[in-house]
């Protein structure tokens, strides 16, 4: 099983962020930390113990938590999880809240051997444009660091197509963060989220994003690079050394069972999911009554094969026809020859080995090739 778990606490909140987070609060992060307390001891108990392969603390932004909070946080996980010797252990970290040297030391020590640095960009007027708190010097002492920990297994979360980017700016903060030789890198464009303050200035008008032409070769030229660099390109925005891929975002890709703790966090368990409360106080309204699992919802075989080819496409693996065909009885070779022979033609898909998967510029249009065979006319 899969481990989740949600720390729903930033600084400040980004211009571009429709994520769970709200700036942090002491008497809001003892609460939580009792909540999520009393909810890993339910789902430990249901579950008797569950070995877990791979723990991800992700937010919001879990690094900001001070020593005695994440101290808590882990002494609650071992608990009532069994962690799997050899487990990945995530934690997702912002550069300007990785400064204190004994605080990275107990993550280490509490087990985390994998750090997820949410960089964005290596230049400082994107930073700024998007409200991010940290420069491209809070990113370099991050590493260093992270590095002096003995941290094993680093990832930088990169954006692309963000306002006053341009292909060049982004090429080189491709290049600033393969320097800095991290295991793994993460590149997403950036979609400009309902409610969000760049959604709001992208409407008035007032956004000076990149075309669509551009956009597509920072995707595309930004892939090939990063291939030249060593980094396979396993997942549309992941890229990881040999050996590196994450193991936990893998386990989402191919449908195993994950438990997800905290506010907003999602479980899918037993063909079964169910999502928490996404502000933390409605999480703490539910933790007062556990009400925990409320409105979970059955898979069904429908709902199942439409998700397995939504996520295994993702992947560079691509999905087995056969898995597909298996559960949901609908043979895509048969029924949409026409449209995987027009796909194939345009370069957007390979069918290879019994496997359909998806070639750079496929996944550039993964949207709408997805769509096309979730609802064929
Ligand atoms: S650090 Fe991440 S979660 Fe927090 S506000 Fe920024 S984008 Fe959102």
């Amino acid at each position: 099983m899969l481990l989740y778990v949600h720390v729903p606490f930033c600084v400040s909140k980004c211009r571009y962020c429709a994520f769970a987070s709200e700036v942090m609060d002491m008497d809001a992060l003892e609460a939580w930390g009792k909540a999520l307390a009393k909810e890993a001891a339910h789902y430990g108990k249901l579950l008797g113990n569950p070995t877990v392969e791979t723990v991800y603390l992700g937010g919001g932004t879990p690094s900001l938590l001070p020593a005695w909070a994440f101290e808590r946080l882990a002494q609650t996980l071992k608990r009532h999880f069994n962690i799997a010797p050899g487990a990945e252990f995530t934690i997702e970290a912002n550069p300007e809240s990785c400064v204190e040297k004994d605080l990275i030391g107990l993550w280490r020590s509490a087990g985390v051997n994998r750090v997820s640095l949410g960089v964005q960009s290596l230049q400082d007027d994107v930073l700024a444009a998007l409200g991010r708190p940290h420069t491209a010097m809070h990113v370099h002492a991050a590493v260093e660091r992270l590095r002096a920990a003995g941290v094993p297994n680093l990832s930088l979360d990169l954006m692309w197509g963000l306002p006053g980017q341009r292909l060049k700016g982004w090429l080189d903060t491709l290049k600033a963060a393969a320097r800095l030789a991290p295991e793994h890198i993460s590149a997403y464009g950036l979609t400009l989220e309902p409610g969000t303050l760049l959604a709001a200035e992208a409407e008035a008008g007032r956004l000076a994003q990149p075309g669509e032409d551009e956009a597509s070769k920072m995707y595309v030229n930004g892939g090939d690079y990063l291939e030249e660099m060593g980094y396979m390109h396993y997942e549309i925005s992941n890229f990881g050394r040999m050996g590196f891929f994450s193991r936990h975002n893998q386990g989402y890709w191919e449908g195993r069972a994950y438990l997800g703790l905290g506010p907003s966090a999602v479980s899918t368990i037993g063909g079964r999911r169910w999502e928490n409360p996404r502000t933390v106080a409605a999480y703490l309204q539910a933790a007062a009554k556990s009400a925990w699992g409320s409105g979970a919802e059955t898979l069904t075989p429908e709902v199942r094969g439409r998700e397995m080819l939504m996520l295994a496409l993702r992947t560079s693996r691509g999905m087995r026809l056969s898995d597909y065909k298996r559960l949901t009885g609908r043979d895509l070779a048969a029924s949409e020859g026409k449209l995987l022979g027009a796909l194939n033609q345009k370069g957007l898909i390979r069918i290879r080995d019994g496997s359909l998967r998806l070639t750079r510029p496929g996944m550039l249009v993964s949207n709408l090739i997805i769509g096309r065979f979730l609802f064929p006319d």
